[in-house]
């Protein structure tokens, strides 16, 4: 997605080698008219899958999930990252390990919000090493879902997610793809829409 791409090279700010910042469009402050666009493009790739439900993970996810949402006239289902004592019943749970804050964390799926026989696409801002996107379509599919393709803000191409995720069967649909990135450089590879 060029405009996309545009964008992150003139906003986007390598923190180190391995981590992009992203917070003036994306993370912090949100671009809405991008998030419309990048919420078309997610939904444009995906019109072909009979997608029933958005899923996202809070909190960066639901910007572009919401857009996307709304371009496939779906509902959203947004998973939490905590436990909360309203969260207790229904639920689904599993263990997510997070590279960018080297903790782990309670992914949370409210049970009756994802329905058997749904069509999920998956929405996510980032995809490093496929954590959060595992562990998001475990959920899924333990709620008798599917996960029909998992859309991703932007990839980082040097990371091994891509390859995790479609090693087990998933279908990757990323908008940007930062193949290399450093202090004064960011590179892309070819994306998927
Ligand atoms: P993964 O689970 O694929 O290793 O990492 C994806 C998750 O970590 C995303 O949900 C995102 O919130 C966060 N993340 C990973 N890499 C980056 C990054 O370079 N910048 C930002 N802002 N978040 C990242």
């Amino acid at each position: 997605m060029k405009q996309l791409e545009e964008r992150i090279l003139r906003d986007g700010r390598a923190l180190n080698a391995d981590v992009l910042l992203v917070d003036s469009f994306l993370n912090n402050q949100v671009d809405a008219p991008l998030m419309a666009a990048v919420g078309k493009a997610l939904a444009g790739a995906a019109k072909e899958l009979g997608i029933t439900r958005v899923v996202t993970i809070e909190s960066s996810g639901i910007a572009p999930a919401v857009m996307t949402a709304m371009a496939l006239d779906v509902p959203l289902v947004i998973l939490k990252k905590s436990t909360s004592r309203i969260l207790k019943d229904d639920v689904l749970q599993t263990e997510v390990f997070s590279f960018t804050k080297n903790a782990a964390y309670q992914l949370t799926l409210k049970k009756r919000f994802v329905l058997p026989g749904d069509r999920v696409l998956l929405v996510d801002d980032f995809l490093a090493r496929g954590e959060a996107a595992q562990g998001a379509s475990k959920l899924i599919k333990q709620a008798g879902a599917s996960v029909a393709a998992i859309g991703i803000v932007i990839e980082k191409a040097f990371q091994p997610g891509r390859a995790v995720l479609m090693q087990k069967g998933y279908r990757v649909i990323s908008l940007a793809r930062v193949a290399k990135m450093g202090e004064d450089c960011i590179e892309f590879a070819e994306a998927d829409a």
